[in-house]
């Protein structure tokens, strides 16, 4: 198989050229050049927010240390500090009195929204709308923005398989193609047309690399991957990030890769991102991750830890105080060189400078649009749209939605139903708790129901920092639910787990309904089988009872703030729902890893043998697939089309009918399998969708072009190859479901 063309990474440069580019280069050469060892140091360390009026106060010796050294202009940077009054303290006490007044650059966990909270970022990908995905990033950055907030540690463009991994819920799921494209839309929404313009923030995107292959899905645990899953699955959506959406930052990971720490691999930080890739911004560490390369077994001290990190191309320490302790003493013993930290500062520098911190180290931040701006109007408006698109109806036998609003006999049971704090999901930081619309409140709106609570979900304290403990023995309102459930004509179950059991260090190894609600489900269908399920969860669940027996399934994952009334308009028919899964759902834990664009092994499909790749005891196909969604319409795929005389421009076309009368969306979505390649491809790769709006009744056709892009891969060295051959072709609703065909690539 002939190698036709090979491109280099960085055939594109992400560097914005022109006149303003070199000028800012010239002001960051200037003032490098007055700078001290220790003041460069200095822009590579970041700390925490100590200076947080509604944290717990530091300790007195800590505050004072980090304070003198702020003076001195010894830090770059801060993360997790809340408020524009804040901010603005900070930032003068440090251009005020350090010597050469660099401005901090204030860093925060803006994941999905400051005060006003968009979906979990898993639930927004299921819109498959980026126009939508980026104007929520933009919601998030005019918050954060007007409370002093520069950056955000945002988006998380890992890829991953698993659903036992707590993180899935912050990431785009498992495709690498689709993941790639929300990466780019989140940054563009982030940064903005002008990094400098007051509502714009710095984005990020982590964690390089690897993060989301954590063995067995259990958070920071080793990864071990193939190169051609590295330079394939994982690198993609970075690689879009920087060169498609100019990010401005990357954040390394805690985990090994292939035996090294990210925060010590200069293979992935100076050869690929800043080498082949041509990035131009700064990587930070993740928290501690420079400290962690002890345990990990990489360095021996913190000081050779920092050694190892700054080589490596970490520009900046977070929280290990690795950088402030040791860097300078390690340029003067030349075990670093100065040229590295040069090179880390005046990447820092540029972002300061680009973001107009020099011009307004305050940046348009102050206590009037810190009021102006949080919870605005247009930021619910937007967060209310974001979250009907995010929801994914799973089952509807039987016909039970959309809900008729002169129904009567609704009973609505399930403690989530009356949750104003778990829809808001899990990082959140700097949120306020309660303001999420709770189920009843948005179907208060609707109709006149009853509820009862039937189990917790969680017992006791559930805040950001403590775990949540699991009610596994409470069923005292079991009873009360039933006795409902039996003289009501339809029940909704709200079912799920809480919003703190995703998220940072939330690994489950079951992924079930937590605690007693799967025995409340079934005890209530006993008694009424008219039930609609709406889920609320923060990763896939394996639900295979459910999917059996219940005949209508809403996935409404967090939804933000106005989470409540999303899901009443979409259980009303008020809105029809579009949202299609960006993960596989599996029938049981046991499948994970499970995705759809897998390999095929040389025993595939042959049932009739025992030596096939299988199970004895389950399918292998998952629950539900990736890019799997149901609509109120009904919609038909017909005459598929194939032109390939121009292998530069393959051209895919097919129609699609709303065959209902109901006006709906739909994702076409474009598969293709290469059947024969030097390194084997998936049995299935996404390579183009779009959303549609098609009027009851009406047709669309839907036309797609492949290039070289599209086509092609990288081989085991990171090189893009397109190789001639032969390839299957599937255009249809999901990654199982579609009209098939093939073409050759000349
Ligand atoms: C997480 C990062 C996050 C950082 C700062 C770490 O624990 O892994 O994703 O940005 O904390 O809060």
């Amino acid at each position: 198989v002939a190698i036709v063309s090979v491109f280099l990474w960085n055939a594109c440069t992400p560097v914005k050229s022109g006149g303003q580019q070199d000028e800012i280069g010239q002001k960051v050469e200037d003032l490098l050049a007055q700078m001290t060892l220790e003041e460069k140091v200095g822009q590579m360390n970041q700390y925490n927010g100590f200076y947080d009026a509604t944290g717990p106060a530091p300790s007195e010796g800590d505050a004072k240390n980090k304070f003198e050294h702020l003076k001195k202009g010894w830090v770059g940077s801060v993360l997790n500090v809340r408020g524009a009054k804040q901010v603005r303290e900070l930032q003068k006490m440090v251009v005020e009195n350090s010597r050469l007044g660099i401005p901090l650059i204030f860093g925060l966990d803006v994941i999905h929204g400051h005060k006003t909270l968009a979906p979990i970022p898993l639930a927004e990908a299921a819109s498959w709308d980026l126009e939508a995905i980026k104007k929520s990033a933009e919601v998030a950055a005019t918050e954060a923005s007007a409370v002093g907030i520069n950056w955000t540690f945002a988006p998380m463009v890992d890829i991953s398989r698993d659903a036992r991994w707590g993180r899935v819920m912050e990431g785009a799921g498992e495709d690498p193609y689709l993941g790639a494209k929300i990466g780019v839309a989140r940054v563009k929404g982030f940064q903005g047309e002008d990094l400098s313009a007051p509502n714009s923030i710095a984005a990020c995107a982590k964690h390089f690399a690897g993060y989301g292959f954590a063995e067995a899905g259990r958070d920071y645990n080793t990864v071990d991957i193939s190169t051609s899953t590295l330079f394939n699955v994982v690198l993609p959506p970075f690689k879009a990030a920087v060169q498609e959406a100019d990010v401005k930052t990357v954040m390394n990971a805690f985990n090994i890769m292939n035996g090294v720490p990210s925060t010590g691999n200069a293979f992935l930080q100076r050869d690929i991102l800043k080498g082949k890739w041509g990035f131009n911004g700064f990587v930070i560490s993740d928290w501690g991750s420079c400290m962690e390369m002890i345990p990990h077994g990489m360095a021996a001290d913190l000081k050779e830890a920092a050694m190892i990190a700054a080589n490596a191309g970490s520009d900046m320490d977070m929280e290990s105080y690795a950088y402030v302790k040791y860097l300078a003493d390690l340029v003067r013993e030349g075990k670093v060189s100065e040229d590295k930290v040069d090179d880390a500062v005046r990447r820092i520098l540029r972002v300061k400078f680009e973001l107009g911190l020099f011009d307004d180290p305050y940046k348009y931040c102050s206590e009037e649009r810190e009021k102006e701006m949080l919870y605005h109007q247009d930021h619910q408006d937007a967060v209310l749209d974001m979250a009907r698109k995010s929801i994914v109806l799973l089952k509807n036998d039987g016909g039970l939605l959309p809900l008729d609003k002169k129904q009567s006999g609704i009973a609505v049971i399930g403690a989530l139903a009356n949750d104003k704090n778990s829809p808001l999901g899990s990082w959140r930081i700097g949120s306020d708790d309660n303001t999420a619309v709770s189920v009843l409140e948005g179907l208060d709106k609707y109709c006149n129901y009853k509820y009862a609570k039937g189990a917790d979900v969680a017992v006791g304290d559930v805040s950001f920092t403590y775990d949540v403990t699991i009610n596994e023995t409470d069923k005292s309102g079991f009873a009360e639910a039933i006795a409902l459930a039996k003289k009501s004509k339809v029940v909704v179950m709200v079912l799920g787990e809480h919003g703190f059991m995703s998220g940072e260090g939330r690994s489950r190894a079951n992924i079930d309904l937590p605690g007693v609600q799967q025995e409340l489900l079934e005890a209530v269908y006993k008694v009424n089988k008219n039930i609609v399920l709406v889920l609320m969860n923060g990763r896939p669940l394996a639900l295979p009872w459910a999917a059996e027996n219940i005949p209508t399934i809403v996935e409404a994952w967090q939804l933000g703030t106005q989470s409540g009334n999303a899901i009443a308009d979409v259980l009303f028919g008020t809105y029809n729902p579009s949202g299609k899964l960006t993960m596989s759902f599996p029938r049981t834990v046991g499948q994970c890893p499970i995705y759809y664009n897998h390999y095929s092994t040389g025993r595939p499909d042959v049932k009739k043998e025992v030596f096939w790749s299988h199970y004895t005891d389950e399918e292998n196909s998952p629950l539900f697939p990736f890019g799997y969604g149901l609509s109120y319409s009904k919609f038909e795929y017909s005459d598929l089309k194939v032109d390939d005389s121009d292998s530069n421009n393959i051209k895919v076309s097919v129609k699609i009918t709303n065959t209902s009368n109901i006006d709906g969306e739909e994702v076409v979505q474009l598969y293709i399998h290469d059947k024969a390649a030097s390194i084997v491809r998936p049995v299935k790769e996404l390579k183009g969708f779009e959303k549609i709006t098609l009027k009851a009744n009406e047709s669309k056709t839907v036309e797609f072009a492949m290039t070289e892009k599209e086509l092609g891969f990288y081989d085991i060295e990171g090189n893009f190859v397109v190789e001639p051959g032969a390839f299957d072709v599937m255009v249809g609703t999901n990654s199982q479901t579609g009209l098939s065909g093939s073409f050759d690539l000349k």
